[in-house]
């Protein structure tokens, strides 16, 4: 399957002036607006070749945006493999050791094993214990429609839908290779009221995926009450102001990929509706990969076809 190749349109921020924060922790900034009210943790970087949300978050520190209530922590996660950027070579900066999204289960973080990632996951966890909100900045391989990746907690897609922004809202649980940030303790658990979204901007390298990142950010922001309408304004772009008809689709299964061997049969991108149940999509070494129902979604196929992680996600729209 020939590989698209996308031209790097984006610039990676220097991030150097928020080395020191004001945490105690490297890259990792807390403001505090003196007031009572949640804590909302903003965090880019958890994949170090995904720069829109370092965009994102560079704006909103040049800004000199503030919370005028509760705190406001911005992170930046896997600046090691950020760092490791290449424009040349932009894939290969997603970790230095391992999928830093798959680390977030408390018999990881509490285990023995060491990474790079597990080191900077350890270290991130309390600020992630504090937030009551959390919403995480990705972007994708392929360039398709931006994805707000809601979890399975309905009070996660209320929150998908009070932001208002993109259209498309997926209801997922993630991956057998290892749970995300945005599932990890309170965030995944029913009985808490922490809430997390993760949003997908768009293509990696995609000028239009750090106006989506910023876009979402400063509604995130807004929609819980932390800045202003008008505060947030004159950083907007031109998602900022929309009100699109948002769409849900329910992920009902991951495939993971149990061969050394896995390919589609055909160059999907994602969000192909495949009408008829049964159409084959791949082979997992000699078993055959066809769709479960009618009209089923396919969502964000990997260009990382390893066994033990996620080819593509499977669901159907449900709004
Ligand atoms: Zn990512």
């Amino acid at each position: 399957m020939p590989e698209p190749s996308y031209e790097v349109e984006l610039t990676p921020p220097d991030i150097e002036p928020y080395r020191a924060g004001n945490t105690g922790i490297d890259y990792v900034t807390t403001l505090d607006s003196g007031s009572p009210g949640p804590h909302l943790l903003v965090t880019a970087l958890t994949h170090g070749n995904e720069i829109c949300g370092a965009i994102a978050l560079d704006r909103l520190f040049r800004a000199g945006l503030r919370p005028r209530q509760g705190q406001l922590t911005l992170a930046f996660n896997n600046v090691a493999a950020y760092h490791s950027f290449d424009r040349r070579m932009p894939i290969a900066s997603r970790f230095v050791d391992e999928d830093f999204n798959r680390l977030w289960a408390p018999a990881t973080l509490d285990g023995s094993r060491q990474s790079a990632e597990l080191a900077r996951a350890r270290i991130l966890r309390p600020f992630v214990d504090a937030a009551d909100f959390l919403l995480d900045i990705h972007s994708m391989q392929y360039a398709t429609a931006p994805l707000m990746l809601a979890g399975t907690l309905d009070r996660s897609a209320e929150l998908a839908r009070r932001v208002g922004i993109p259209e498309l809202i997926i209801c997922d649980a993630g991956h057998a290779a290892g749970p995300r940030m945005r599932d990890y303790g309170g965030f995944g658990d029913p009985a808490s009221r922490k809430t997390a979204l993760l949003i997908e901007a768009g293509q990696h390298w995609e000028r239009r995926a750090a106006e989506v990142a910023t876009d979402v950010m400063l509604r995130f922001l807004v929609t819980l009450g932390a800045v202003s309408l008008e505060d947030a304004r004159p950083l907007g772009g031109p998602d900022f102001a929309a009100h699109p008809r948002q769409r849900t689709i329910e992920v009902t299964e991951a495939v993971t990929i149990s061969s050394a061997n896995f390919e589609f049969v055909a160059d999907f991108r994602g969000l192909e509706v495949l009408a008829k149940k049964g159409t084959l999509i791949g082979r997992d070494g000699g078993r055959e990969v066809r769709t479960p129902y009618d009209d089923c979604v396919l969502i964000m196929p990997s260009r990382r076809l390893v066994k033990g992680q996620t080819a593509v996600r499977l669901g159907r729209y449900v709004t």
